[in-house]
């Protein structure tokens, strides 16, 4: 194993090898006036966060709407490809 600290592989910011396994939704992409932005491993787990900060942030339950949910998953992004290009 490479010395990568527990704590960065923990908060899904870096990993052995690369970058190819993040997603990063940005409150911004959804048209709101907010710089907050999460990552994840998965889709599932950025959706997670981002339906806890618009909750808690923004007063909106993007889960009570399939439509909402399925917006916010569209504009999750995939950092590695990205990075790639
Ligand atoms: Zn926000």
């Amino acid at each position: 194993m490479s010395g990568t600290p527990i704590v960065l592989l923990a908060r899904g910011w870096v990993k052995p090898g690369g970058w190819d396994w993040v997603k990063r939704f940005a409150c911004a992409d959804a048209g709101v006036v907010c710089k907050a932005q999460v990552t994840g491993e998965t889709e599932e787990e950025v959706l997670g966060k981002a339906v806890e900060h618009a909750r808690s942030a923004h007063g909106v339950d993007l889960a009570q709407s399939t439509t909402l949910a399925n917006f916010a998953r569209s504009l999750i992004r995939d950092d590695g490809a990205a990075a790639r290009s």
